[in-house]
């Protein structure tokens, strides 16, 4: 008996050859239910969901109140949404943690770590991390995965210790109390969200080989001197398949355009402002130590908020001519 309802399930999740097409057309963006699969929650009931685990998030995490970068980062992020196939309005702030990562919670509760900002080189490249997990909410892979977890009658209370020493060391890391299953995602979800975040941003206008580049340069960080990308790595595994993918992604479905936004003037701004907040900080931790230590930002220079790239706060956004 029991069996026969969770037959027709596995036959409702399993997708459909029209809408995996559609998938694959940034023109139709907005028109395809990527979020569409086995799914035990109704979209108000995922928005509560993630309403509760970010005020958790908040309770633990330091948010960065600056109106400077909490503004511009919000803005790249409401920028990304519109161009995206989510149906829930997102709320977008930036964590104090040197990890380098972003993740949103189901309900469109993003959060992007100050780390994350002051290791990508343009705004493209953050942008691209940022549409990755955007796509994450507009494919509801979070209480997706969630509602596979129950089918296999596992309660979704003990996946916070199911996500092995990686998901432990995440959670430490970020202080975080939310389960690992909507922060951990299956191979097919990676995938598929890449795939999404690329065609989000190359429809916001920025250059989807963004997105390859820092991944790389992420990967050769981590070779280096592994354990430095220990967060990112573990919840999103950077592997180089999923770098033949992107490639692949870009080359077959996006076309060309003449002009692309690589960087803007405010993302260089934002990014020093953060860089001299973060070492303020951390001078100011150190004052009963009487032995103040500089803070050594990612790039290996010591932040001094010197190093304004000089720009016209009014020069339009960077924009590199394709080579034909
Ligand atoms: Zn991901």
């Amino acid at each position: 008996m029991a069996s026969v309802p969770v037959l027709a399930l596995v036959l409702i999740a399993a997708p459909a050859g029209a809408s995996k097409n559609k998938k694959l057309d940034p023109d139709q963006i907005g028109n395809r239910d990527v979020g569409k699969g086995l799914n035990f929650y109704s979209i108000e009931k995922e928005i509560a969901l993630g309403k509760q685990m970010a005020g958790e998030v908040e309770r633990d995490a330091k948010i960065i109140d600056d109106p400077v970068i909490s503004e511009y980062v919000n803005r790249v992020g409401q920028n990304l949404v519109r161009n995206s196939d989510a149906k829930v309005p997102f709320t977008v702030k930036v964590v104090d943690s040197d990890e380098v990562n972003a993740f949103a919670l189901p309900g469109g509760y993003f959060f992007v770590n100050t780390g994350l900002i002051l290791r990508a080189a343009s705004e493209a490249e953050l942008a691209g991390v940022m549409a990755h997990e955007i796509a994450h909410v507009a494919a509801r892979h979070g209480t997706r995965q969630a509602s596979r977890g129950q089918m296999m009658n596992v309660a979704s209370i003990p996946l916070i210790f199911m996500g092995g020493w990686a998901g432990y060391a995440v959670q430490q890391a970020a202080g975080l109390l939310v389960p690992m299953t909507f922060l951990k995602f299956s191979r097919g979800f990676e995938e598929e969200a890449d795939l999404l975040g690329l065609e989000y941003m190359y429809k916001t206008g920025y250059d989807p080989t963004a997105f390859v580049d820092f991944f790389e340069k992420l990967q050769s960080l981590e070779k280096k001197k592994p354990g430095t990308m220990a967060s990112v790595f573990s919840t999103h595994p950077l592997t180089d398949s999923r770098i033949r993918d992107a490639q692949k992604h870009i080359q077959e479905l996006l076309k060309p355009q003449a002009e692309y936004i690589v960087t803007t003037s405010d993302f260089d701004n934002v990014k020093s402002r953060l860089a001299r907040l973060v070492t303020r900080r951390s001078l100011g931790d150190q004052k009963d130590a009487n032995r103040p230590t500089l803070r050594r930002r990612p790039d290996g220079k010591i932040g001094d908020g010197s190093d304004k790239s000089g720009v016209d706060p009014d020069e339009r956004p960077t924009l590199k001519r394709r080579p034909d």
